[in-house]
Parts: C-alpha cells; structure tokens; sequence
C-alpha cells in the first residue's frame, strides 16, 4: 500500500495515497476520514437517505458495493438488505457472490440472490460465449439493463423504498461523457447521486453515497478496513464504448489533474438547469407507463429489458440449436 517512503501525511504519519487534484498525501487514517466524510457529504446534500427508509444494497462482491454496504452499515441506523444478481458469469461470478454472502454474514445483513437463469431463462454465459454472437451485441448493454431492471423488481418485492447502488466517480463521469457522446439528452437527465425523475410506486429510486469517491480510494479504504471483495474482473467486461472513455478519461486526468471532479461538478450545475429549461418548454412531467409485456414500469410501450429478451432470443435461435 506504500507509495513513496518520503510522502508524509499532513498529520505527520506515513502517506499511503497522494490526491492528484489537491496536491495533498494521505496516511491511512486521514484517508478513511476523507473517505467517510465524503461519503456522509454525498448523502446528506441530496438527502439520499431519510430516517425511517428501507435500503436495498446493489451488492455484487466487487470492490464498490461492498464498500457501500459496510459504510451503510457503519453509520446508518436504517435496514438494510443485500440483492445480489447472479447474471451466470461463471467462475467470476460465483466468486464475487461468495465474498458478497461473506461480507453479509460479517456484518449481519439478510440478503437475496436472484439469477438471470431463474428470471430470464437464460445466463450471460450461455448467451455471450457464443462467438458470433459477441460479435454482433455488446454483452454489457444487455448485463446492464436486465441487472437494472432485476434489482428494482426485487428491492420493490423486498419493500425498500431505496435502491443504493455502488457507482463510484470513474462510473459517473464515463456515464456522464457516454450520453453525450450518443447525444441522449434523457439518460444524461437520470444521472446524478440521486437521479429519481419519476415517481411511481413500481419504481424503487436509486441513490449513490459513493459518487464523489474515486476506485482508488474505495480500494485503499477496503484493504484498511480488511473489507473482503472480489478483485478479478469480468471476463466480457472491455468490448464496450464505457472500456474507451475510461480510457480517454484516464488520460485526462494524468495530464489534467481533477477533470473527473470537474466533469461532475459541471454535470451537477448544468442538470438543474436543464431540467428547467425542459418544463418550461414541454410544460409535460415525464410520464410513466408499464411495460405490455411484463408490467414494470418504463417510458415505452415495451420495457427495454424486454426488448432486449426479444433480440436475445432470436439471434441465439439464429446461431445455436440449443433452447433458452
Ligand atoms: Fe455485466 Fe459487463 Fe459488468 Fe460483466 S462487465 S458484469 S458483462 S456489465
Ligand atoms: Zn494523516
Ligand atoms: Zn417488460
């Protein structure tokens, strides 16, 4: 964890990390303070957490999640109850669910596994292992939003009435830098700590404590407080557009210390704005209708992850013999 033997702390102990963008060392102490602090900054400037509410954890045993869990649990008198979404990954996978049930288990939290298997029929790895397949859908997009839409079904049969998810800096700013890229002002809209815009009792909002925390941090606080997560990454993770902005990013704020901070800081001053600005001229609240297919709730006639299902299950008819 050492990173230069010389770097001090301003406190006087040995540094463990040095922040770019404020030209300041860290020892281990003072870091899982600024690490806490931040955490509590988040949620109490949205009001992301009100006292009597049920909190459902997106906890997948990656390093984010089970940090949130543990901060959760550390400083929040709220329930708490983990979902975990088996999307059938493989070894990964079962990996990461183990370290999931573990931190559970450690820090006396209930929790839930549901399987895409169960769900959908089918498992990413059944779908995407196909080559020809994988070369024609981006095995992300269809993890991503049948996750989404798997993790508010159950954290709404559970009752929570929050859904907090582990999005750290790095995921908000690739998000953030994605919409515009694809020019989709209403998925840039639903970003932010709190990015709820519709209410509707079939869906549970999101929040995310971790959004102002960078994955350097968030690994350096696990390893500090012995937090066990699971480090390998998903085999299909890096044939996405999210994998090149990460990278451009990276770069960016190499060269340009405090870019990702900067690019959230302009996102949270300009979405206010914006949100205005599109009352004012639609003078319409973003209306919400169920899906014909499944009955969650979506904007569109048919919900995106039944869309998805639609197109999944062609095409492996297409390459395959085998049923889903
Ligand atoms: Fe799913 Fe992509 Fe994440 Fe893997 S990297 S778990 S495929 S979203
Ligand atoms: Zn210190
Ligand atoms: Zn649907």
């Amino acid at each position: 964890m050492k990173i230069c033997k010389y770097l001090k702390c301003s406190c006087g102990r040995e540094a463990i990390y040095f922040k770019e963008n404020e030209g300041r060392a860290y020892c281990k102490f003072c870091l899982s303070k600024y690490v806490e602090k931040n955490f509590k900054k988040t949620i109490g400037k949205e009001r992301l957490i009100e006292r009597n509410d049920k909190i459902a954890v997106a906890l997948s045993g990656g390093k984010d999640s089970s940090l949130l869990l543990f901060l959760l649990k550390k400083f929040f008198r709220n329930e708490l109850f983990a979902i975990i979404i088996d999307e059938g990954i493989g070894e990964y996978r079962e990996k990461s669910i183990e370290k999931a049930k573990e931190l559970c288990m450690k820090l006396g939290v209930n929790y839930k596994i549901a399987s895409f298997k169960n769900e959908f029929g089918f498992s990413m790895k059944e779908i995407f292992e196909d080559l020809e397949i994988r070369k024609k859908l981006l095995p992300c997009t269809y993890c991503g939003v049948l996750r989404r839409y798997l993790l508010n079904k159950k954290a709404r049969e559970i009752d929570a009435n929050k859904l907090a998810v582990g999005i750290n800096l790095e995921d908000e700013v690739e998000s953030i830098i994605m919409n515009i890229i694809r020019d989709d002002v209403e998925r840039f809209l639903k970003l932010g700590a709190f990015p709820s815009l519709i209410e509707d009792e079939r869906f549970v909002p999101r929040i995310k404590p971790l959004r102002n925390l960078s994955e350097k941090e968030i690994i350096l606080y696990d390893k500090i407080y012995k937090i066990p997560f699971e480090k390998k990454r998903c085999p299909f993770r890096g044939n996405s557009i999210r994998f090149d902005v990460r990278k451009i990013l990276r770069n960016l704020e190499k060269k340009y210390p405090g870019t990702k901070y900067q690019i959230v800081r302009f996102y949270d001053k300009i979405k206010p704005l914006l949100l205005e600005k599109i009352k004012e001229n639609q003078e319409k609240e973003a209306r919400i209708n169920y899906c014909k297919s499944c009955k969650e709730p979506t904007s569109r006639e048919f919900c995106k992850a039944c869309e998805l299902i639609k197109k999944l299950k062609s095409l492996k008819e297409k390459y395959s013999t085998q049923n889903l």
